[in-house]
Parts: structure tokens; C-alpha cells; sequence
């Protein structure tokens, strides 16, 4: 899913397990349960719109992705302080999407990626979805989709705003 979303994620993890834990758990629990986290929201992300490849032509997705990522990180100033969750439930997209793809790119000689390729986060995802989502219908390239990501937004937002001391 989006940075919004995975960042709100994180927050809530880490209000969450630092009013119910003390030292060292509240942290070690941050950090696994956040990290983990990142999975188990990107294999929902079936069911928000969420296209593989960038439609620079359409300007429904190019207003979507613009707010998502604004917000997000508009979210990481706001919460600053909550920056353990935030950090390891973006994770494995700063890893795959930054690094990996980076280093990808470069050793191929035509430019192409393996997605595939074992170093990448992602295909826990996948295979995730594959072995419990399988169920769920496949809404990614449909627009009305991002209200999925909207109302898990909203609940994420709600949550945090119960718990934050
Ligand atoms: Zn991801």
C-alpha cells in the first residue's frame, strides 16, 4: 500500500506497544510487529487501487498518488517522536524500492528488473497473498478502490488518536 498508510501503521504500533510494554520490550515489539506489519498491509493492497506501473496520461492517478505521498510524509513530521514505527513499517519499500531496485538496475545490462529476484522483500508479499488472500477480488486497477484505502486510513487515524498519551 502507500506511505501514508504504512507510516499511520507504524505510528499506531508504536503508541500501542509503549503503553503496554516497558524497556526492552516496547521496543523490540516495535520494531518486529511494525516491520511485519509491512506485509501483511501490502497483501490487501489487491483490494485498493494500486497499479503495478505509473499512469503518468491519467490525472485520477497522478492526484492520487501526489495526496498519498504528501500525506505521508506530512504524517512522519507530525509524528516524529513515533519515528521506531515508522521507520521499520516502511522498511522493506525503502529496502526494495531504494536499494534493490538501485542495485538491479545497474547490474543488468538492458535496465530490466526481477521482481522476482530473492533479495526482494516484496515476494513475501506475494506469496502471502497467494496462500490467504487468494480469495479476496483483485481491485487494483480500479479506481473506486481507493475508498478501501481511505476507510483503512481513517480507522488507522482514529486508533492513534484513542491511544496517543
Ligand atoms: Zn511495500
Amino acid at each position: 500500500m502507500n506511505l501514508i498508510t504504512h507510516v499511520l501503521m507504524g505510528v499506531l504500533i508504536q503508541i500501542s506497544f509503549f503503553i503496554f510494554f516497558t524497556f526492552p520490550f516496547n521496543f523490540i515489539l516495535t520494531i518486529i510487529i511494525a516491520f511485519l506489519s509491512h506485509f501483511i498491509v501490502d497483501a490487501f493492497s489487491k483490494i485498493t487501487y494500486h497499479t503495478p506501473e505509473p499512469h503518468w496520461d491519467d490525472k485520477f492517478w497522478i492526484s492520487w498518488n501526489i495526496s498519498v505521498r504528501v500525506s505521508g510524509y506530512i504524517a512522519i513530521i507530525l509524528f516524529l517522536p513515533y519515528y521506531l514505527g515508522m521507520l521499520f513499517s516502511n522498511l522493506p519499500d525503502l529496502w526494495d524500492w531504494t536499494i534493490v531496485r538501485r542495485i538491479q538496475k545497474r547490474r543488468n545490462k538492458d535496465g530490466k528488473i526481477d521482481y522476482h529476484h530473492n533479495n526482494f522483500f516484496h515476494r513475501m508479499v506475494d506469496i502471502i497473498r497467494e496462500k490467504t488472500l487468494f480469495w479476496l477480488p483483485d481491485w487494483i486497477y480500479e479506481k473506486k478502490a481507493v475508498i478501501v484505502e481511505i476507510i483503512i486510513i481513517i480507522a488507522l487515524i482514529i486508533g492513534i488518536i484513542v491511544l496517543i498519551p
